[in-house]
């Protein structure tokens, strides 16, 4: 008899097959089950077998598949009959839980084609996995609901909202789109959203309407970022509509000038600078229009909310005639976001912040193409390891030495288990069985429940080491 190669103790195996990209492995369950799992009598006799393949863990770069010679029986009390339950099987999906469990994992990492590719199952199974996988990190991984919310545009595949916690500059959710119904939908069902004190959000009407109206008691703040980048973009439009007007030995002349204008003039080189005066002499619209921008910026260096709406007033007055077209995206969204505007001078959203979402943003596109939404999003949230904890207990790891542990991971490679994540407990609907007998007792692979994982907060995924990850390609 070959050596139990698959490292399961509650199979013997007989047989095994290798050919250029698959192991055959023929297996039956070491102990026969004793009882009727129905009535619980004793008095059973063998009724048949037959054979079913079950799906494992790739090995050595090969896909697996165990024959289970799998007996039937018949309860002479009773009178039904049953076969015997596969352990360690998933017989919903004729797969070894280890396998589900790794490929919900690798489900969120790669593509379903390659999890597909090297495992022997269609994409859709892979697919289904993933789901279900999901589900169950959704269901045990709760994020504390900030009480400084922070809600942006994120682009994957199409713009999608994402929700973040300013103080703890950390992801909490990722949004399937902008809409008002997605968001109020969402912000409905946060635990304690009553809790949600300030707002933070871009100009985007849907937004600020379902915080209105589902965080009545949130104060909404518009970030300093999103107002003063519409300087950025009326200055550009201003540039570009003069050099219409310029020959072409003229702009050669304006060489760089977006470049520079875009700087703060405290960031300007003297070259910069040199280069700047020659220009400003030479066409003074250009000089107004890169002082306004200047200008408006600086209003976020006043102090409280009535110094910020002197300074805009007096900034707003001083836009000459033939500049007011070009500044006047910010004369309406300032009318149209007051209150949000001039709120951020009473609570600040931290740079630290605005920074780590806007690299967030940045690197975001590097994330393969080929995902689903509900992919990406879930390598995002669930990306392992960037979880931010209150850091008041020893770290999970150091209960990993359990030996029941041991025996399921040693020699296959299993990646880093997600404390979170527990297999389901009973195989569901098992087909074709005629009796239910009990579940039998799953391997648990980290003892459920222990202090350590409810008490710790978990206040979402580090934006920092989000992006970072993302960066470095290990997501
Ligand atoms: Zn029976």
């Amino acid at each position: 008899m070959p050596a139990n190669i698959l490292n399961l103790p509650t199979y013997i195996v007989t047989r095994i097959e290798e050919t250029d990209h698959d192991y055959h492995v023929y297996a039956q369950v070491k102990d026969a089950p004793c009882a009727c799992g129905q009535c619980g009598s004793t008095q059973i006799v063998g009724f048949g077998r037959r054979e079913q393949m079950i799906r494992d863990l790739p090995m050595h770069g090969k896909r697996v598949g165990i024959y289970v010679d799998t007996r039937r029986y018949r309860c002479r009390s009773c009178g039904r009959t049953f076969y015997e339950l596969l352990p360690e099987v998933d017989e919903k999906r004729l797969m070894t839980r280890r396998l589900v469990k790794w490929m919900g994992q690798q489900s969120i990492k790669r593509t379903f084609a390659s999890v597909a590719e090297e495992t022997g199952v269609t994409d859709t199974t892979v697919k289904s996995v993933f789901r279900d996988y999901i589900n169950e990190l959704e269901a045990h991984i709760r994020f504390e609901t900030p009480k400084w919310m922070g809600i942006d545009e994120i682009h994957l595949i199409r713009p999608r909202c994402v929700v973040a916690n300013i103080q703890n500059n950390t992801v909490v959710d990722i949004l399937k789109d902008r809409n008002k119904k997605t968001v109020a939908t969402y912000l409905f069902k946060l635990d304690g959203r009553d809790q949600v004190k300030y707002m933070a959000m871009d100009m985007w009407n849907p937004y600020r309407d379902a915080v209105r109206e589902v965080l009545p008691q949130a104060q909404i703040v518009v970030d300093k970022f999103h107002v003063q980048r519409m300087a950025n973009d009326a200055l550009e439009k201003a540039r570009k509509s003069m050099r219409e007007q310029l020959t072409p030995k003229q702009r050669r002349g304006l060489m760089h000038d977006r470049f520079v204008l875009l700087k703060r003039e405290r960031e300007l080189t003297p070259k910069d600078r040199f280069l700047l005066d020659g220009w400003v002499k030479n066409y003074p619209v250009l000089g107004e229009a890169y002082r306004l921008k200047e200008g408006f910026f600086s209003i976020w260096d006043s102090q409280t909310p009535p110094d910020a709406q002197k300074a805009y007033q007096a900034w707003a007055n001083s836009i000459p005639q033939e500049l007011v077209s070009f500044y006047q995206p910010i004369l309406t969204a300032v009318g149209n976001w007051h209150r949000e505007i001039f709120g951020y001078f009473e609570h600040p959203i931290t740079n630290a912040y605005t920074e780590s979402l806007n690299n967030l943003i940045r690197v975001m596109n590097r994330l393969g193409r080929g995902y689903s939404f509900e992919a990406l999003r879930a390598k995002i949230l669930f990306a392992e390891g960037a979880f931010k904890h209150t850091n008041s207990k020893p770290k999970f790891e150091r209960q990993r030495e359990a030996p029941a542990m041991k025996a399921y991971e040693v020699g296959y490679g299993l990646p880093e288990m997600n404390e979170l994540f527990m297999p389901s407990s009973a195989p569901s609907g098992a087909m074709s069985r005629t009796v239910a007998q009990p579940p039998p007792k799953v391997p648990v692979l980290r003892e459920p429940s222990t202090q350590t994982e409810y008490l710790q907060k978990n206040y979402g995924v580090d934006i920092s080491t989000l992006a970072r990850m993302i960066e470095n390609g290990e997501i």
